[in-house]
């Protein structure tokens, strides 16, 4: 990584077929489109050296003599290619202890270097120096694992992980909330025992059910999202649940709603609870209205407030799609780091969550 944190990038050619070229006219080219052992191996020692995360290997060939526990996706075979979804990959079954030679590995995540002797070839090499997912928690993608696997996965409602199922589904199933974050946003809830609620971006409803489910019988949400298809997703599970009557989904932009509910007075200083978890360019206005609907002693939560780690990354290596959102969960997070109408914390959780009691 470069002191300004773009990456370079190099590209791994060797030339296996070296008796093809010619000294002094192209003996230092390199054609061959893939990479030899030795480079691979040179380039896990570098890894290991320095102390980097390889992010991907495209693996072109892969002989396996024994099981693997990494993520293994396969392009689709030619002539099965599903119409319509060409990009995508298949996640191939590892676990059906296939002792084969492939040619179509696409993606071989290798973390450490015993699983070198597997790999035959291969061509495209992503190393860098630390994983987004570990700036953002501080913690090695193993320690998130472990986490999820000993004091969330056994402790995940059936409903809640219905709806993640059924989420998974969704193009966009990586806008729904962790269920790590999940578990500590219900904590709160039990901590609050709240009666009246906010919830601005619903999506298919994981922290929606969740809400409902850490609320009293007679406690309410008003739902927003200006999507109702997504709402429609996760419903039959919030209607299995039997906590739909706690629920007041409002189809609309969240704005113009908390204008409305500060219109009428009696919602002035009435709410208990907020999940704010939508459009991030209002978030600092949704807070101006917060501060006045919120009792004193209320919570409100923000979801997303490390946007994947670019808060503290230079804009020139931020990713060109995280780039806008990224300027205004900046501008939102110095907004609230000196807005004294709220106690809060910041906490490295999922894509980081900040939660803010109002006094
Ligand atoms: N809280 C959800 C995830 C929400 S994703 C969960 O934990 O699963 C963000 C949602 O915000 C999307 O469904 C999107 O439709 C909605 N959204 C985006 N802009 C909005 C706006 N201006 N008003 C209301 N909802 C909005
Ligand atoms: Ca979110």
């Amino acid at each position: 990584m470069k002191s300004d944190c773009t990456l370079d990038k190099y590209k791994a050619l060797l030339a296996t077929k070296g008796f093809t070229l010619l000294k002094d006219i192209d003996y230092f080219d390199t054609f061959a489109p893939i990479a030899r052992r030795t480079s691979i191996r040179l380039f896990i020692d570098l890894e290991i050296i320095h102390g980097l995360v390889i992010h991907q290997m495209d693996v072109k060939t892969a002989f396996l003599n024994r099981d693997i526990d990494e993520e293994v996706y396969i392009k689709q075979p030619e002539g099965f290619v599903i119409p319509g979804q060409e990009c995508k990959v298949y996640e191939f079954g590892w676990k059906e202890r296939m002792r084969v030679a492939t040619n179509y590995a696409l993606v071989l995540k290798i973390l450490t270097m015993k699983k070198l002797d597997l790999i035959w070839s291969c061509d495209d090499i992503l190393i860098d120096e630390i994983s987004n997912e570990s700036l953002i928690l501080l913690l090695s993608k193993d320690v998130l694992q472990y986490i999820l696997e000993t004091p969330v996965y056994p402790r995940e409602q059936e409903l809640l992980k219905e709806i993640r199922i059924i989420t998974a589904n969704h193009p966009l199933s990586i806008m729904a909330s962790p269920p790590d974050s999940g578990q500590l946003i219900a904590l709160l809830l039990k901590l609050i025992n709240p009666k009246k609620t906010i919830e601005i971006g619903v999506f298919t409803e994981y922290s929606l059910l969740l809400t409902a489910l850490a609320i009293p019988q007679d406690g309410k949400i008003t739902a927003i999202d200006m999507d109702r298809d997504t709402y429609e997703m996760g419903l039959p599970v919030i209607k299995k649940a039997g906590v739909e009557h706690k629920i007041n989904f409002i189809q609309s932009p969240a704005l113009s709603v908390l204008d409305e509910l500060l219109e009428d007075h009696e919602n002035r200083r009435s709410f208990d609870f907020a999940f704010v978890d939508a459009d991030k360019d209002n978030y600092q206005k949704y807070h101006e209205r917060l501060w006045q609907l919120l009792k004193v002693g209320g919570i409100v939560v923000y979801d997303n407030t490390l946007w994947n780690g670019t808060v503290a990354m230079p804009e020139g290596s931020t990713k060109e799609e995280l780039k806008p959102n990224r300027l205004h969960i900046v501008e939102f997070n110095k907004f609230l780091a000196v807005d004294y109408h709220f106690q809060i914390s910041q906490v490295r959780l999922g894509d980081g969550i900040t939660i803010c009691r109002r006094l």
